[in-house]
Protein backbone atom coordinates (compact mmCIF):
# COMPACT_ATOMS: atom_id res chain seq x y z
CA UNK A 1 0.00 0.00 0.00
CA UNK A 2 1.38 3.68 -0.77
CA UNK A 3 0.58 6.65 -2.95
CA UNK A 4 1.27 9.98 -3.38
CA UNK A 5 -0.63 13.85 -3.75
CA UNK A 6 -0.66 16.42 -6.46
CA UNK A 7 -1.18 20.23 -5.91
CA UNK A 8 -4.10 19.87 -7.66
CA UNK A 9 -5.61 17.34 -4.98
CA UNK A 10 -4.45 19.58 -1.94
CA UNK A 11 -5.96 22.44 -3.48
CA UNK A 12 -9.66 20.24 -3.89
CA UNK A 13 -9.15 18.96 -0.46
CA UNK A 14 -8.51 22.33 1.22
CA UNK A 15 -11.17 24.21 -0.96
CA UNK A 16 -14.14 21.54 -0.05
CA UNK A 17 -13.13 21.42 4.02
CA UNK A 18 -13.63 25.40 3.64
CA UNK A 19 -17.22 24.80 2.52
CA UNK A 20 -17.78 23.15 5.37
CA UNK A 21 -17.47 19.64 3.97
CA UNK A 22 -16.61 18.00 7.34
CA UNK A 23 -20.30 18.78 8.69
CA UNK A 24 -21.32 16.06 5.63
CA UNK A 25 -18.69 13.55 7.20
CA UNK A 26 -20.30 13.63 10.35
CA UNK A 27 -23.87 13.24 9.03
CA UNK A 28 -22.96 9.97 7.11
CA UNK A 29 -21.94 7.51 10.11
CA UNK A 30 -21.36 4.28 10.17
CA UNK A 31 -23.01 2.10 12.05
CA UNK A 32 -21.13 -0.60 15.05
CA UNK A 33 -19.51 -3.44 13.93
CA UNK A 34 -21.79 -6.14 13.75
CA UNK A 35 -20.74 -9.37 15.81
CA UNK A 36 -19.90 -12.57 14.61
CA UNK A 37 -22.36 -14.82 13.64
CA UNK A 38 -22.45 -18.26 12.26
CA UNK A 39 -23.38 -19.40 9.34
CA UNK A 40 -25.42 -22.23 7.64
CA UNK A 41 -22.20 -21.87 4.59
CA UNK A 42 -19.33 -22.73 7.30
CA UNK A 43 -21.96 -26.14 8.53
CA UNK A 44 -21.81 -27.13 5.10
CA UNK A 45 -18.25 -27.28 4.71
CA UNK A 46 -17.32 -24.20 2.61
CA UNK A 47 -14.62 -21.93 2.89
CA UNK A 48 -15.19 -19.72 5.35
CA UNK A 49 -15.25 -15.69 3.99
CA UNK A 50 -14.71 -13.03 6.47
CA UNK A 51 -16.01 -9.83 5.39
CA UNK A 52 -18.12 -6.70 6.73
CA UNK A 53 -19.47 -3.70 4.60
CA UNK A 54 -17.52 -1.49 7.64
CA UNK A 55 -14.12 -2.63 5.42
CA UNK A 56 -15.40 0.19 3.13
CA UNK A 57 -14.23 3.82 4.04
CA UNK A 58 -15.65 7.09 2.58
CA UNK A 59 -14.17 10.19 4.22
CA UNK A 60 -15.55 13.35 2.55
CA UNK A 61 -13.81 12.72 -0.84
CA UNK A 62 -10.09 12.11 0.88
CA UNK A 63 -10.05 9.37 0.55
CA UNK A 64 -9.93 9.63 -3.61
CA UNK A 65 -7.13 11.52 -2.56
CA UNK A 66 -5.14 8.14 -2.72
CA UNK A 67 -4.92 5.30 -5.65
CA UNK A 68 -6.42 2.66 -2.94
CA UNK A 69 -9.78 1.80 -4.06
CA UNK A 70 -11.74 2.18 -0.31
CA UNK A 71 -14.75 0.66 -1.51
CA UNK A 72 -13.32 -2.45 -3.48
CA UNK A 73 -14.09 -5.12 -0.68
CA UNK A 74 -17.79 -4.39 -1.28
CA UNK A 75 -17.04 -5.14 -5.33
CA UNK A 76 -15.57 -8.21 -4.21
CA UNK A 77 -18.29 -8.73 -1.79
CA UNK A 78 -20.83 -8.13 -5.03
CA UNK A 79 -18.96 -10.26 -7.37
CA UNK A 80 -18.90 -12.98 -5.06
CA UNK A 81 -22.41 -13.20 -4.21
CA UNK A 82 -23.61 -12.08 -8.21
CA UNK A 83 -21.95 -15.36 -9.03
CA UNK A 84 -23.90 -17.26 -6.66
CA UNK A 85 -21.01 -18.79 -4.84
CA UNK A 86 -22.20 -17.27 -1.69
CA UNK A 87 -25.35 -15.55 -0.43
CA UNK A 88 -24.89 -12.26 1.79
CA UNK A 89 -25.70 -13.90 4.85
CA UNK A 90 -22.61 -17.13 4.09
CA UNK A 91 -20.10 -14.06 4.75
CA UNK A 92 -19.20 -14.27 8.84
CA UNK A 93 -18.95 -10.90 10.17
CA UNK A 94 -15.94 -9.94 12.54
CA UNK A 95 -15.56 -8.05 15.68
CA UNK A 96 -13.49 -5.23 15.73
CA UNK A 97 -9.64 -5.84 17.05
CA UNK A 98 -9.60 -4.52 20.75
CA UNK A 99 -7.40 -2.16 22.08
CA UNK A 100 -5.88 -4.92 24.32
CA UNK A 101 -5.71 -6.87 21.17
CA UNK A 102 -3.79 -4.06 19.93
CA UNK A 103 -1.11 -3.43 22.53
CA UNK A 104 -0.52 -7.33 22.44
CA UNK A 105 1.79 -5.31 19.19
CA UNK A 106 1.42 -1.38 19.32
CA UNK A 107 3.09 0.50 21.43
CA UNK A 108 1.33 3.00 24.09
CA UNK A 109 3.29 5.72 22.22
CA UNK A 110 2.48 4.26 19.02
CA UNK A 111 -1.22 4.46 19.60
CA UNK A 112 -0.86 7.53 20.92
CA UNK A 113 0.19 9.30 17.79
CA UNK A 114 -2.82 7.75 16.08
CA UNK A 115 -4.89 10.18 17.92
CA UNK A 116 -2.45 13.44 15.68
CA UNK A 117 -4.31 14.29 12.72
CA UNK A 118 -0.23 15.29 11.05
CA UNK A 119 0.88 11.63 12.29
CA UNK A 120 -2.24 10.12 10.77
CA UNK A 121 -1.41 11.83 7.37
CA UNK A 122 1.91 10.66 7.27
CA UNK A 123 0.12 6.86 7.29
CA UNK A 124 -1.80 7.67 5.05
CA UNK A 125 -0.35 9.45 2.61
CA UNK A 126 -2.70 11.85 1.63
CA UNK A 127 -1.37 15.04 3.32
CA UNK A 128 -4.61 16.67 3.62
CA UNK A 129 -5.64 15.00 6.57
CA UNK A 130 -3.31 16.88 8.51
CA UNK A 131 -6.06 19.06 8.67
CA UNK A 132 -9.14 16.91 9.47
CA UNK A 133 -9.69 16.31 13.10
CA UNK A 134 -8.10 13.20 14.27
CA UNK A 135 -11.49 11.90 16.06
CA UNK A 136 -13.30 12.10 12.17
CA UNK A 137 -10.18 10.16 10.86
CA UNK A 138 -10.81 7.48 13.64
CA UNK A 139 -13.99 7.31 12.82
CA UNK A 140 -14.10 7.12 8.99
CA UNK A 141 -10.70 5.25 8.99
CA UNK A 142 -9.19 4.03 11.46
CA UNK A 143 -12.19 2.20 12.38
CA UNK A 144 -12.79 0.35 9.25
CA UNK A 145 -9.14 -0.49 9.56
CA UNK A 146 -9.93 -2.14 13.13
CA UNK A 147 -12.95 -4.26 11.74
CA UNK A 148 -10.80 -6.02 9.22
CA UNK A 149 -7.95 -6.50 11.35
CA UNK A 150 -10.59 -8.32 13.73
CA UNK A 151 -11.46 -10.33 10.37
CA UNK A 152 -7.76 -11.28 10.20
CA UNK A 153 -8.05 -12.77 13.46
CA UNK A 154 -11.64 -14.13 12.54
CA UNK A 155 -9.74 -15.61 9.52
CA UNK A 156 -7.06 -17.44 11.14
CA UNK A 157 -8.99 -18.61 13.60
CA UNK A 158 -11.42 -20.09 10.93
CA UNK A 159 -8.58 -21.31 9.04
CA UNK A 160 -7.28 -23.25 11.70
CA UNK A 161 -10.39 -25.21 12.41
CA UNK A 162 -11.47 -25.38 9.00
CA UNK A 163 -7.87 -25.41 7.02
CA UNK A 164 -8.85 -22.67 5.12
CA UNK A 165 -10.66 -18.90 5.16
CA UNK A 166 -10.45 -15.94 3.49
CA UNK A 167 -10.60 -12.20 4.82
CA UNK A 168 -12.10 -10.04 1.71
CA UNK A 169 -9.59 -7.23 3.69
CA UNK A 170 -6.87 -6.76 6.08
CA UNK A 171 -3.22 -7.04 5.18
CA UNK A 172 -1.89 -4.28 6.61
CA UNK A 173 2.03 -5.11 6.54
CA UNK A 174 3.40 -1.75 7.01
CA UNK A 175 2.60 -1.45 10.23
CA UNK A 176 5.06 -2.70 13.20
CA UNK A 177 5.13 -2.02 17.04
CA UNK A 178 6.22 1.87 17.12
CA UNK A 179 5.24 3.21 13.67
CA UNK A 180 2.63 2.79 10.73
CA UNK A 181 2.85 4.01 6.86
CA UNK A 182 1.75 3.27 3.45
CA UNK A 183 -1.92 3.13 4.46
CA UNK A 184 -1.27 0.77 7.03
CA UNK A 185 -1.61 1.55 10.72
CA UNK A 186 -2.13 -1.57 12.75
CA UNK A 187 -0.05 -4.83 12.74
CA UNK A 188 -2.86 -7.35 11.68
CA UNK A 189 -1.45 -10.87 11.05
CA UNK A 190 1.18 -10.20 14.01
CA UNK A 191 -1.61 -9.24 16.62
CA UNK A 192 -3.63 -12.28 15.46
CA UNK A 193 -0.81 -14.59 15.51
CA UNK A 194 0.20 -13.25 19.38
CA UNK A 195 -3.82 -14.01 20.08
CA UNK A 196 -3.95 -17.09 18.83
CA UNK A 197 -0.16 -17.78 20.71
CA UNK A 198 -1.23 -16.73 24.07
CA UNK A 199 -4.22 -18.90 23.47
CA UNK A 200 -2.03 -21.74 22.31
CA UNK A 201 -3.50 -22.59 19.19
CA UNK A 202 -0.53 -22.01 17.36
CA UNK A 203 3.67 -21.54 17.84
CA UNK A 204 4.76 -20.74 14.72
CA UNK A 205 3.10 -18.53 11.98
CA UNK A 206 3.96 -18.22 8.68
CA UNK A 207 3.39 -15.27 6.50
CA UNK A 208 3.95 -15.36 3.19
CA UNK A 209 3.57 -12.00 1.62
CA UNK A 210 2.62 -11.87 -2.30
CA UNK A 211 1.62 -7.94 -1.98
CA UNK A 212 3.86 -5.94 -4.77
CA UNK A 213 5.29 -4.12 -1.42
CA UNK A 214 8.10 -5.65 0.67
CA UNK A 215 5.81 -6.01 3.62
CA UNK A 216 8.79 -4.34 6.22
CA UNK A 217 6.28 -4.26 9.10
CA UNK A 218 5.53 -7.21 9.59
CA UNK A 219 9.25 -8.24 8.99
CA UNK A 220 9.76 -6.36 11.50
CA UNK A 221 7.85 -7.79 14.03
CA UNK A 222 8.90 -11.68 12.76
CA UNK A 223 12.82 -10.23 13.17
CA UNK A 224 11.85 -10.22 17.17
CA UNK A 225 13.22 -12.94 19.30
CA UNK A 226 10.70 -15.42 20.28
CA UNK A 227 7.89 -13.63 17.57
CA UNK A 228 6.72 -17.02 16.52
CA UNK A 229 6.23 -15.46 12.98
CA UNK A 230 8.19 -16.23 10.19
CA UNK A 231 8.19 -13.77 6.84
CA UNK A 232 8.44 -15.25 3.26
CA UNK A 233 8.44 -12.19 1.30
CA UNK A 234 7.84 -11.83 -2.52
CA UNK A 235 8.16 -8.45 -3.26
CA UNK A 236 9.39 -5.64 -6.09
CA UNK A 237 12.60 -4.17 -5.17
CA UNK A 238 12.06 -1.20 -7.20
CA UNK A 239 9.10 0.22 -4.91
CA UNK A 240 8.40 1.40 -1.50
CA UNK A 241 9.74 1.04 1.22
CA UNK A 242 13.00 2.81 0.72
CA UNK A 243 15.39 1.43 2.56
CA UNK A 244 14.23 -2.32 2.57
CA UNK A 245 14.33 -4.24 5.95
CA UNK A 246 16.06 -7.39 7.07
CA UNK A 247 13.61 -10.41 6.81
CA UNK A 248 13.18 -13.85 7.00
CA UNK A 249 13.19 -14.85 4.19
CA UNK A 250 13.45 -12.08 1.15
CA UNK A 251 12.46 -12.61 -2.56
CA UNK A 252 13.12 -9.45 -4.30
CA UNK A 253 11.99 -9.24 -8.21
CA UNK A 254 13.95 -6.93 -10.52
CA UNK A 255 11.82 -4.41 -12.34
CA UNK A 256 8.86 -5.39 -14.73
CA UNK A 257 9.06 -8.91 -13.48
CA UNK A 258 6.73 -11.09 -15.67
CA UNK A 259 3.75 -13.64 -14.79
CA UNK A 260 6.11 -16.57 -16.14
CA UNK A 261 9.28 -16.04 -13.66
CA UNK A 262 6.97 -14.44 -10.99
CA UNK A 263 5.19 -17.86 -10.67
CA UNK A 264 8.28 -20.18 -11.46
CA UNK A 265 10.07 -18.17 -8.72
CA UNK A 266 6.84 -19.16 -6.24
CA UNK A 267 6.82 -22.23 -6.96
CA UNK A 268 10.16 -23.29 -6.57
CA UNK A 269 10.53 -21.53 -3.25
CA UNK A 270 7.25 -22.25 -1.47
CA UNK A 271 7.41 -25.73 -1.09
CA UNK A 272 11.00 -25.24 0.12
CA UNK A 273 10.08 -22.78 2.75
CA UNK A 274 7.12 -24.60 4.26
CA UNK A 275 9.19 -27.46 4.62
CA UNK A 276 12.14 -25.60 6.16
CA UNK A 277 9.66 -23.86 8.41
CA UNK A 278 6.99 -26.20 9.96
CA UNK A 279 4.51 -23.89 10.54
CA UNK A 280 1.39 -24.43 12.47
CA UNK A 281 -0.41 -21.54 9.90
CA UNK A 282 0.24 -19.76 6.91
CA UNK A 283 -1.22 -16.24 6.32
CA UNK A 284 -0.83 -15.31 2.90
CA UNK A 285 -1.27 -11.45 2.40
CA UNK A 286 -2.39 -11.48 -1.10
CA UNK A 287 -1.57 -7.94 -2.97
CA UNK A 288 -3.12 -7.13 -5.81
CA UNK A 289 -0.73 -4.84 -6.88
CA UNK A 290 1.37 -7.17 -8.99
CA UNK A 291 -1.26 -6.67 -11.71
CA UNK A 292 0.45 -4.87 -14.62
CA UNK A 293 -2.14 -2.35 -14.40
CA UNK A 294 -1.20 -1.17 -11.15
CA UNK A 295 -0.23 2.07 -10.88
CA UNK A 296 2.25 1.73 -8.20
CA UNK A 297 4.71 -1.22 -9.11
CA UNK A 298 6.40 -2.75 -12.07
CA UNK A 299 5.07 -6.32 -12.39
CA UNK A 300 4.00 -7.25 -15.41
CA UNK A 301 1.42 -9.91 -13.95
CA UNK A 302 -1.99 -10.94 -15.83
CA UNK A 303 -5.38 -10.96 -13.80
CA UNK A 304 -5.01 -15.11 -14.60
CA UNK A 305 -1.04 -15.04 -13.29
CA UNK A 306 -2.38 -13.67 -9.82
CA UNK A 307 -4.98 -15.85 -10.14
CA UNK A 308 -2.94 -18.70 -10.48
CA UNK A 309 -0.30 -17.53 -7.54
CA UNK A 310 -3.42 -17.21 -5.14
CA UNK A 311 -4.78 -20.83 -5.83
CA UNK A 312 -1.09 -22.33 -5.81
CA UNK A 313 -0.56 -20.41 -2.69
CA UNK A 314 -3.23 -22.34 -0.93
CA UNK A 315 -3.29 -25.77 -2.65
CA UNK A 316 0.69 -25.72 -1.55
CA UNK A 317 0.22 -25.41 2.14
CA UNK A 318 -3.24 -27.57 2.07
CA UNK A 319 -0.99 -30.17 0.14
CA UNK A 320 1.09 -29.76 3.45
CA UNK A 321 -1.74 -30.02 5.11
CA UNK A 322 -0.98 -26.44 6.66
CA UNK A 323 -4.05 -24.34 7.76
CA UNK A 324 -4.14 -21.55 5.45
CA UNK A 325 -5.54 -18.30 5.53
CA UNK A 326 -6.00 -14.96 3.08
CA UNK A 327 -6.02 -11.30 3.54
CA UNK A 328 -6.08 -9.04 0.22
CA UNK A 329 -3.69 -6.00 1.58
CA UNK A 330 -2.86 -3.57 -1.22
CA UNK A 331 -4.13 -3.01 -4.58
CA UNK A 332 -4.44 0.29 -6.45
CA UNK A 333 -5.15 -0.19 -10.10
CA UNK A 334 -9.30 -0.39 -11.66
CA UNK A 335 -8.36 -4.68 -11.98
CA UNK A 336 -7.47 -5.02 -8.28
CA UNK A 337 -11.42 -6.20 -7.00
CA UNK A 338 -12.47 -8.21 -9.83
CA UNK A 339 -8.81 -9.93 -9.64
CA UNK A 340 -9.45 -10.81 -6.06
CA UNK A 341 -12.74 -12.04 -6.49
CA UNK A 342 -11.60 -14.06 -9.52
CA UNK A 343 -8.97 -15.38 -7.09
CA UNK A 344 -11.54 -16.33 -4.77
CA UNK A 345 -13.55 -17.95 -6.80
CA UNK A 346 -11.29 -20.04 -8.04
CA UNK A 347 -10.37 -21.08 -4.42
CA UNK A 348 -13.56 -21.50 -3.68
CA UNK A 349 -14.52 -23.91 -6.75
CA UNK A 350 -11.56 -26.09 -5.86
CA UNK A 351 -12.14 -26.28 -1.95
CA UNK A 352 -15.64 -25.72 -0.90
CA UNK A 353 -16.91 -28.88 0.47
CA UNK A 354 -13.30 -30.29 1.48
CA UNK A 355 -13.18 -27.35 4.31
ZN1 LIG B 1 1.39 -3.18 -1.80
Amino acid sequence: MAGKLSRRQLLFLMGAASMGGLTYLLADDIEEAVSEKKTEAIENGLVPLIYSPHYNFTAFGIEKLHPFDSTKYAKIHKELTKSGLRSDSDFLRPNSITGEQLRLVHSERYLKSLTDSFELAKIFEVAPTMFVPAILLDWRILKPMRIAAGGTLLTMRKALKHGLAINVGGGYHHACENSGGGFCAYSDIPIASKVLQNEGLVKTVMIVDTDAHQGNGFATEAKKSGSGLFMLDFYDETIYPHPKVEEDWSVPFPRNTSGTVYLSTLEETLPVAIDKVKPDLIVCNAGSDVLESDPLSTFMLASTDMNKRDLFVVECARGKNVPVAMVLAGGYGRESGIAHAHSIKAILNKFDDKT
